[in-house]
């Protein structure tokens, strides 16, 4: 058995024997500590009969682990200079695929009902390129795929942000849209000093269990999510300001008002004391008052 990937001295010679060059503007910050990995396969509760989808294997530091943790794993990079890497750093594993093609083009649905038929649960992981952490976790969540849980390491503050109280500095629309379709745990800080090259942000890793339904009942989920959208439009306005501003207009002043009554929540607050329940029942008093 070759030497685990992802520590310092292999992962070097790896990157050197490919004549690898990282590329910052793909996110290539690669992990390089045994038992942070080992901390992600933990929380992803994967099994031995489990079918993973991994969001960028990079050399394949991170999937080796849950190679030996699953049944199998189906993993997406979108650097076609990595796959000669992961082709040989994963010839041990057969029960890994990789995918050279980036993540937001990939219909994830298709591929798990074509690949996953006979695996227990479904765990979708990865340890997030940067500049696309957002759209990457918003476009899976939106698809209500028939998944588990994610596991996935990001910057520190997004982290923060997706699992965020209402009230508290972080809590915003992402918040709120996250917490909708599942429930984010961070579930540890991980410092810059542990990738290569260096981030210039600490990072952490969340775990996402996926809802059967969500917390509130929403009779139109487009409107609801516009309504929390311009409700945080500018932070510092009251959800007076931002709705009339943002959503209804000067001239629905009346129904505003009224629909913030009949829901019962103060014209004066900001959108980031209101809970999803709050936010539910606004959206469904605006509906009724806006046709
Ligand atoms: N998993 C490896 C690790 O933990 O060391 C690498 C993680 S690195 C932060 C992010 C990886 O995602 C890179 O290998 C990068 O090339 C890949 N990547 C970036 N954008 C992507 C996209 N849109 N779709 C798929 N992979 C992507």
């Amino acid at each position: 058995m070759p030497r685990e990937i992802a520590v310092p001295g292999r992962t070097k010679e790896i990157l050197e024997h490919h004549g690898f060059s990282f590329k910052k503007s793909l996110g290539q910050n690669f992990l390089m500590d045994r038992n942070i990995l080992e901390k992600i396969v933990l929380a992803s509760k994967a099994g031995p009969e489990d079918g993973v989808v991994e969001i960028g294997p990079g050399i394949g530091g991170l999937t080796e682990h849950f190679a030996k943790a699953a049944k199998q794993v189906e993993a997406f990079e979108i650097d076609g200079r990595l796959l000669p890497v992961l082709e040989e750093t994963m010839a041990p594993y057969p029960n890994v695929r990789i995918w050279n093609e980036d993540i937001l083009n990939v219909d994830i649905g298709r591929v798990l009902s074509e690949n996953f038929k006979h695996v227990q649960d479904i765990i979708i992981t990865g340890n997030l390129p940067y500049y696309v952490t957002t759209p990457i976790i918003m476009n899976l969540l939106e698809q209500r795929l028939p998944i588990s849980r994610m596991v996935f390491m990001m910057q520190k503050e997004v982290a923060e942000r997706l699992a965020a109280d209402p009230g508290s500095k972080d809590y915003g629309s992402l918040s709120i849209a996250a917490q909708y379709f599942a429930d984010p745990v961070k579930t540890m800080v991980v410092p810059k000093t542990v990738f290569m090259p260096k981030p210039n942000v600490d990072s952490a890793v969340v775990r996402f269990e996926i809802r059967d339904t969500p917390p509130v009942e929403v009779e139109d989920e487009t409107f609801f999510f516009r309504v929390i959208k311009a409700a945080f439009a500018q932070r510092r306005k009251t959800i007076w300001n931002n709705l009339q501003h943002n959503l209804t207009g000067r001239d629905r002043r009346e129904e505003l008002a009224a629909a913030l009554q009949e829901a019962e929540v103060d014209s004066g607050r900001r959108g980031e004391t209101l809970t999803m329940q709050e936010f539910a029942h606004l959206s469904t008093s605006l509906k009724r008052h806006l046709p």
